[in-house]
């Protein structure tokens, strides 16, 4: 069957991408991607774009809807590039997350029959978000918060999304109107003109601490004390507002200098029983409940007796490492973002945990400087960003000869793509468990077990 754009054609949605895009076959084995459908629809699809082996469509109408689909109760659903499944119970989101692992492990790996346990559910499926980086705008009603549209650097504006605390509003309406009455506006990156570039909101769950930060393309803002007065008269868990200077013409949200203009310069949560500080910089998990589980998990793996050094790679603030130091001899943990870095040692402090050692520095670089040290780790534990790991790293692990390593991932190809890697060393694959920490999004976070071959 030949398609063109514009066409309108009848599709069965029979799968999803990885990103969360329903997919259907047309004769001729071409595949056509329809954002928003659900596996069982019935569609008419309208094509807006055809390649030589694919195409991509939009619904027209929904002929016959799937028996997963739910009843949508977010207006900026499809628009504002968070959530994919909304529109599916959680049941099915929960499917596809485990099979999204699975064609990763097996497509990409080269895995048969692996373990893969069911998906960790979340008990919150809304407002479990702990932060928010809001890109700020300039619009006709002033100075609007939103998310950027799906690969696009246009601002959809959104007051309150369903995946953060309610508290993230009042904080996004109190600058709105200080914004409009100091008549101040947002940086506008075409020009270079204006000032606020994002808000960046961080909340601590267990002790009800909330951090402001105001991304600036300068120093500060006009009038911040009157700012300040608004969020401390309004917000009595306000602990912390912080100014960080983003001078660059950059995607990259945050820049490295930041001035505390009120309150301390970090807030505190509790993980795992744990005390840890959190600086504007530094990793957290966003999603605290759901990261306890995995935490859990990853130390079930680990199977620590006592005994062992523990390396902890890509250590952020130390969670994962600390939360099991107490049943190790040794800690070590490695981190690239200094400020990170200091966090952790503080956190060993806070928590009376005596047998830590972080260092700053590129994983893999640190890893091998540490097997020239002698250092023998028996478990190594990683959780590096979505880029994975790189080969040399993998090498050095495999060198390094520890028991176990525990690979915590929140980009299922990548890890599928380091497993097989490690499987070509002297390791083996035990077990996966996905962990639902970004419910409604197209993400899942692994945890994996990899034992040394005898
Ligand atoms: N394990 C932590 C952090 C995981 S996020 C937790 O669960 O909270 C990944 C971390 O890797 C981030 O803190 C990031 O700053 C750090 N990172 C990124 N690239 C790195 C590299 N090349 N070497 C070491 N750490 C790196």
């Amino acid at each position: 069957m030949d398609i063109k754009k514009n066409d309108i054609i009848k599709l069965k949605i029979t799968s999803m991408t990885s990103q969360g895009s329903g997919v259907g076959k047309i004769e001729g084995g071409i595949v056509v991607f329809v954002p928003m459908s659900a596996i069982g629809d019935e569609l008419s699809v309208r094509i807006l774009k055809v390649k030589k082996t694919y195409a991509y469509g939009k619904i027209e109408e929904v002929l016959n809807p799937s028996e997963s689909r739910i009843e949508v109760d977010c207006p900026n659903f499809g628009k504002c590039g968070g959530c994919v499944y909304r529109h599916i119970s959680y049941n099915s989101e929960k499917e596809i997350k485990y099979q999204r692992v699975r064609d990763a492990t097996e497509r990409i790996g080269g895995f048969k029959d692996i373990k893969i346990n069911p998906v960790v559910e979340n008990d919150r499926v809304n407002r479990y978000r702990n932060k928010a980086q809001l890109p700020a705008q300039n619009t006709e009603n002033g100075v609007e918060f939103g998310f950027y549209a799906n690969h696009s650097h246009r601002i959809i504006p959104c007051n309150d999304c369903l995946l953060q605390p309610k508290d993230f509003k009042k904080v996004m309406d109190i600058t709105k109107d200080f914004m409009q009455k100091t008549s101040q506006s947002a940086y506008d990156e075409r020009t270079g003109r204006g000032k606020l570039r994002h808000l960046y909101i961080r909340y601590a769950e267990m002790t009800d601490e909330l951090m402001v930060c105001y991304v600036v393309n300068g120093n500060g803002l006009k009038q911040e004390d009157v700012l300040i007065k608004e969020l401390n008269d309004n917000i009595p868990n306000l602990k912390s507002v912080v100014f960080n200077s983003n001078r660059e013409n950059t995607n990259v949200v945050l820049g490295l200098k930041n001035r505390t203009a009120y309150g301390r310069d970090y807030i505190e949560d509790i993980l795992c029983g744990k005390r840890f500080k959190l600086s504007p910089l530094s990793f957290y998990q966003v999603n605290r409940a759901q990261a306890e589980k995995l935490y859990e998990i990853a130390k079930k793996y680990a199977d620590l007796k006592g005994n062992e050094v523990l390396l902890d790679l890509y250590c952020g603030t130390g969670t994962i490492g600390l939360s099991m130091a107490d049943c190790c001899k040794k800690l070590i943990g490695v981190e690239i973002i200094e400020d990170a870095v200091n966090d952790a040692v503080k956190n060993a402090e806070k928590n009376n945990i005596n047998n830590a050692r972080f260092i700053c520095g590129d994983a893999s670089y640190a890893s091998q400087k540490l097997r020239q040290e002698g250092v023998k780790p028996d478990v190594i534990i990683v959780d590096p960003p979505r880029k994975g790991l790189d080969g040399e790293l993998i090498k050095t692990i495999s060198k390094m000869s520890p028991e176990r390593v525990v690979y915590v991932s929140c980009d299922a190809e990548t890890l599928a793509r380091d497993l097989k890697l490690f499987s070509e060393k002297n390791y083996s694959v035990k077990e996966i468990t996905p962990v639902d920490l970004f419910s409604r999004t197209s993400h899942v976070e692994n945890v994996c077990l990899l034992t040394k071959n005898s």
